[in-house]
């Protein structure tokens, strides 16, 4: 079962299950039953998240939809993962506010994330679930969420510890919240929060045979996705991106409509390439790098 390649784990999985159904017992490694694993867990934490204010009420049904789909298809280590970037990101956003009243003015949404929010960071990784449950998509999966919560942690831990920010290219500084700028303790937040969901890949083998093998690359992979997808962010953040601008208030913003009331216009960026966009690609360029790994890591076998 702890073999090197998770591959023969996986048989082993199987036929666990195929005697089990010859016994008469249903294996609680079926896929129905992960599903409704899954759903029992999702319904709580989607519930939890809406009543604390994680999370508004399409937000919720968003967590309920990826967490059952991927405990079903993609397992439980994969649904553990998922859990804790969704835990971790809602408990670091409670923390204590620096600057609450210019970050959210100027953010496109409030501190609630709706559906939208929710598949533009864990989208990529509930895709790459579908794929199944088994080696090959482990590592582009962990690097998808990765890249997720490195990006949120560098958000969270850097509007409150990480000072002025700079812009990406310039290095001028800009205001606290403004994409495309960032911080030195906001881009370690994104080392720290990467590596964190490595860890759990680790802490998953557990429970699932397909993260017991290799576990320095699961780290690896975690702090690099971590790293990669959020610089991707910033990159995306600070040329494609969208910029409003309020006039009323003479300030730029994310928002379509300005806390003030006014409509905002675009001047500059893409129009329609807004936050949930941008994090989109963040995660697939998390996934991508973990699929490069995954990849040059069995080629060597
Ligand atoms: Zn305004």
């Amino acid at each position: 079962m702890t073999d090197e390649t998770g591959d023969i784990s996986l048989k082993d999985t199987n036929l666990i299950t195929s005697s089990n159904r010859q016994a008469g017992f249903v294996s609680l490694n079926s896929a129905l039953i992960r599903s409704g694993v899954g759903l029992a867990i999702a319904s709580g934490i989607g519930y939890l998240g809406w009543r604390k204010g994680a999370l508004t009420h399409s937000g919720a049904f968003g967590a309920l939809v990826s967490g059952t789909v991927t405990a079903g298809r993609g397992g439980y280590g994969r649904a553990a993962l998922l859990v804790g970037f969704f835990v971790a990101s809602s408990l670091l956003s409670r923390l204590p506010e620096r600057q609450e009243l210019s970050f959210s003015s100027f953010t496109a949404k409030g501190g609630r994330r709706d559906a939208w929010q929710v598949a533009a960071n864990g989208g990529a990784s509930t895709l790459v679930a579908c794929f199944g449950e088994g080696q090959r998509y482990r590592l582009s999966y962990l690097g998808a969420l990765a890249a997720a919560t490195g990006d949120t942690w560098a958000t969270e831990i850097g509007r409150r510890w990480g000072g002025t920010p700079r812009h990406i290219f310039t290095l001028q500084p800009v205001d606290p919240g403004v994409s495309g700028g960032i911080t030195l303790t906001g881009t370690l937040a994104t080392v720290a929060g990467g590596g964190f969901i490595g860890l759990l890949g680790i802490v998953s083998g557990l429970i699932d045979p397909a993260f017991r093998a290799r576990k320095r690359e699961l780290l690896l992979t975690g702090a690099i996705s971590g790293v990669f997808g959020s610089l991707v962010d910033s990159l995306v953040g600070a040329t494609i991106q969208e910029k409003r601008w309020c006039d009323d208030c003479q300030k730029r913003t994310e928002r379509p409509i300005h806390t003030c009331g006014s409509d905002t216009s675009v001047v500059g960026g893409i129009r329609g390439v807004d936050n949930d966009v941008v994090n989109l690609i963040c995660t697939i360029s998390g996934s991508a790098t973990g699929w490069a790994i995954e990849r040059r890591s069995n080629r060597q076998d």
